[in-house]
């Protein structure tokens, strides 16, 4: 099960996050926000360790591009970060993306 995944710290995160900023919202609006973040975290996550996985097969340095649907719906946060660079660890403190986000990371070689 997906949420089994994400360690339990974020877990609560994730939930103390959504009754705060999402405490309007009807219960079965706020489980599917969950479980969105939830698999939106994970596709983020399994990006960054396929991009360090392959780092080490290629031996070259590869950092994420922010890349948003480009899209109206795409929040002002995400907007700011579209098609900027960033290194793994940054994206890692960034940590698990807002309710709502769909931004992919795509990999991106640091010497192009
Ligand atoms: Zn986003």
């Amino acid at each position: 099960m997906l949420i089994n995944i994400i360690p339990e710290r974020d877990r609560a995160k994730i939930l103390a996050l959504v009754n705060e900023k999402w405490k309007p919202i009807y219960l079965r609006e706020k489980r599917s926000l969950l479980v969105h973040m939830l698999s939106i975290g994970a596709y983020h996550d399994s990006s960054l360790i396929e991009y360090e996985a392959a780092e080490k097969v290629i031996g070259e340095k590869i950092h994420v591009q922010w890349w948003t649907a480009r899209d109206e719906r795409v929040c002002l946060i995400c907007a700011a970060r579209h098609g900027k660079i960033y290194t793994r660890a940054e994206v890692k403190k960034m940590g698990i993306p807002h309710p709502g986000c769909r931004c992919g990371l795509l990999p991106y070689f640091a010497d192009t």
